[in-house]
């Protein structure tokens, strides 16, 4: 299958903070799948690293309050683009991301509290059909 996967699951450097958060069966994966990282995040203009930011309501604000929810809806609507257009048949996601993250995301408080609910991108994925994956859920996806 072609998945389309957060960037920062394969090791690169693009989380707010600057760092990845590379999953250790993803090499399992790119050898029995091809993959097309993406960073939503990124795709949306956002710089790295940047301020962690949180869904609250409508929008993606970051602690501080400043709102990118422009930056983050633009990045979802790049990734769809990209998942139509390279013909992908699913998405493996990171968790708990306001962008990528798929089943509970933190709540939008700062206070390390999570919600069910799914970052943009995520959601934006679901809602036009697309089998989402967590990382999690990476071994269903092998042999
Ligand atoms: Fe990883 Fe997605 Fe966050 Fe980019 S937006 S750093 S791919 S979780």
């Amino acid at each position: 299958m072609r998945l389309l996967i957060s960037a920062c699951l394969l090791g690169c450097r693009c989380r707010y903070d600057g760092a990845s958060k590379a999953q250790p069966l993803a090499a399992a994966l790119a050898k029995q799948h091809e993959l097309v990282p993406v960073c939503p995040e990124q795709l949306g203009g956002l710089a790295t690293p940047r301020p962690p930011a949180e869904r609250r309501g409508d929008r993606v604000v970051t602690e501080a309050g400043a709102d990118v929810t422009a930056q983050y809806r633009r990045g979802a609507e790049e990734a769809l683009v990209l998942y139509q257009m390279l013909g992908c048949d699913a998405a493996v996601l990171k968790e708990r991301s306001p962008s990528c993250g798929h089943g509970q995301i933190y709540d939008g408080t700062f206070t390390g509290t999570l919600t069910r609910r799914d970052g943009v991108t995520s959601e934006l994925l679901a809602q036009h059909r697309v089998p989402v994956y967590g990382e999690s859920q990476i071994l269903e996806l092998l042999k």
